[in-house]
């Protein structure tokens, strides 16, 4: 998979990028991602990305020339699956929609900054819109890096074990049952004594009660949607 990130400030996202199982699926040839300067792209001679809104107001709007230029570079080099918009008012990026973005091959993702894109850029060079929750963040960056991050992790390969993303919360609409390591008692206060057992079918049996019964107190909605 290749994503290629287009930004005002790519700088917000190279650490997410550059470590732990992002930098691995990157080392490994799974999943490239590309951080894109959209001053890179810039069309006049101050470099400008923004200007003010029409019909006047508080804060800028980025143009939509050098998002196109960009775009139009992109796209002559290879064909995209989706072009993405993070956008509070998008679709929310829940498992579901990172499960199916992670069955992609190359993906844009656009982020906005100031008060957000030029709205013919949504109309005619956006596919997709995703927002990662109820809040309005300065910038896509943050937001991007964790629709990257929520999919990359789900290409088969990336995760060592490749069955512990099948495990995580919200895989099979279920929350994921709680983990112990050493020391099997710390304080008085022991691990589960089936954990200990080696009886795996008890141990799965187990975990999948403890599934079930942290998802009916924490989540109930998840259950009502299956
Ligand atoms: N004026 C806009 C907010 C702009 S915030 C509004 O009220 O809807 C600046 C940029 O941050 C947006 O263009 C978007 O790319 C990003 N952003 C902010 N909140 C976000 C969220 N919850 N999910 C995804 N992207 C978000």
């Amino acid at each position: 998979m290749r994503i290629d990130i287009i930004s005002v400030v790519p700088e917000l996202m190279t650490s997410a990028f550059s470590h732990s199982i992002l930098k691995r699926a990157a080392n490994k040839g799974i999943a490239e991602v590309h951080l894109i300067n959209l001053r890179d792209y810039a069309t006049d001679k101050h470099k400008s990305v923004d200007d003010y809104a029409f019909g006047g107001g508080a804060g800028m709007v980025m143009m939509i020339e050098p998002i196109a230029a960009c775009m139009d570079d992109l796209k002559s080099q290879r064909n995209y699956d989706e072009v993405i918009y993070m956008s509070p008012d998008g679709e929310m990026l829940n498992q579901s929609v990172s499960n199916q973005l992670s069955l992609k091959q190359n993906l844009i993702i656009l982020c906005g900054h100031y008060k957000g894109v030029d709205e013919r850029v949504r109309e005619h060079l956006i596919t997709r819109e995703i927002s990662i929750g109820n809040y309005v963040l300065s910038g896509g960056e943050l937001a991007a890096a964790v629709l990257c991050d929520s999919v990359i992790r789900l290409i088969p390969g990336v995760l060592n074990d490749e069955t512990s993303a099948l495990s995580d919360s919200f895989q099979d609409n279920l929350i994921a049952p709680p983990v112990y390591t050493r020391p099997a008692a710390f304080n008085g206060w022991k691990v589960p004594e089936v954990l200990l057992s080696g009886h795996n079918a008890n141990i799965d049996k187990w975990r999948h009660e403890q599934s079930v019964k942290r998802t009916e107190e924490r989540r109930p909605d998840l259950l009502k949607g299956k």
